[in-house]
């Protein structure tokens, strides 16, 4: 579903990702760990076009993007990756000056161009499967935090990606307003989506990846199964890190 050959990117003099080579099977739950400034925002970022790689090639549900193809040519490609894509970001990102339903229908509306009951529909339907359809009319900044990124996650869902990409999706909620962002996750991953996710929540990691990613430096140091990798990690970076969360 995902693949990349030596992804790199530079922002100017700074080579924050150094080839990455990357496969993610479809319905495969994969969890990026890594230090802070490890490249792996910058990674997701790449694989739906909001950088600009700087070399290499990647591959998203079968739509690719070499670095060195046409910019104009790079933009198609992008603009048809993201429409299979939903990424959700630490900080929630929601249309203040529209609704709940307002925030989840937007791209079938603009997108899709639906008409606006067929998407009001769907966009119901995406609301009850993140717990939120009696908050339909309200305005983010009248929901928590927790609330704010089940509406996020729905308004992702909203065009059908093959793909979910979460940057860290419960950073910036309190402690107890996690557990319901990592369920709706859970029941994501359960239903067979295809997955990356940087999380610093190491029990879900455990739980739900199938596979995790140890990145430092900009490259993949250790790519393994979760228990393998939380009880043996193999590299001194990994053991480091593994030991500053203890
Ligand atoms: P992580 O998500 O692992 O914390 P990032 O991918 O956000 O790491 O960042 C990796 C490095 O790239 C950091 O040194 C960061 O400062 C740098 N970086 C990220 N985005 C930009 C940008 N737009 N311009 C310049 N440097 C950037
Ligand atoms: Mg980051």
């Amino acid at each position: 579903m995902i693949q990349t050959s030596g992804l790199s990117k530079s922002f100017h003099d700074l080579h924050v990702l150094k080839g990455i080579d990357l496969r993610i099977a479809a319905q495969e739950i994969v969890v990026l760990l890594g230090p802070s400034g490890s490249g792996k925002s910058t990674l997701l970022r790449c694989l739906n076009g909001l950088e600009d790689p700087s070399g290499g090639s990647l591959e998203v549900n079968g739509i690719r993007v070499d670095a060195d193809m046409p910019a104009s040519k790079k933009r198609a490609s992008f603009r048809d990756i993201r429409r299979d894509t939903g990424m959700v970001f630490q900080q929630f990102n929601l249309y203040p000056h529209k609704t709940v339903l307002g925030n989840v229908i937007e791209s079938l509306l603009i997108v899709k161009k639906l008409p606006r009951t067929e998407a009001e529909s769907i966009g119901m339907r995406l609301l009850e499967r993140v717990g939120l359809a009696d908050k339909r009319d309200q305005y983010p900044s009248r929901l928590s935090g927790g609330q704010q990124q089940r509406v996020a996650i729905a308004r992702a869902l909203a065009t059908e990606p093959s793909v979910m990409l979460f940057d860290e999706p419960t950073s910036a909620l309190d402690p107890e307003l996690v557990g319901e962002v990592l369920a709706v996750m859970r029941e994501l991953a359960g239903e067979g989506m295809t997955m990356a996710v940087v999380t610093h929540e190491m029990k879900f990691a455990r739980q739900v990846a199938n596979r995790v990613l140890f990145m430092d430096g900009g490259i993949i140091v250790e790519e393994q199964a979760p228990e393998a990798f939380f009880q043996h990690p193999q590299s001194e970076r990994a053991r480091k890190f593994l030991n500053q969360l203890n």
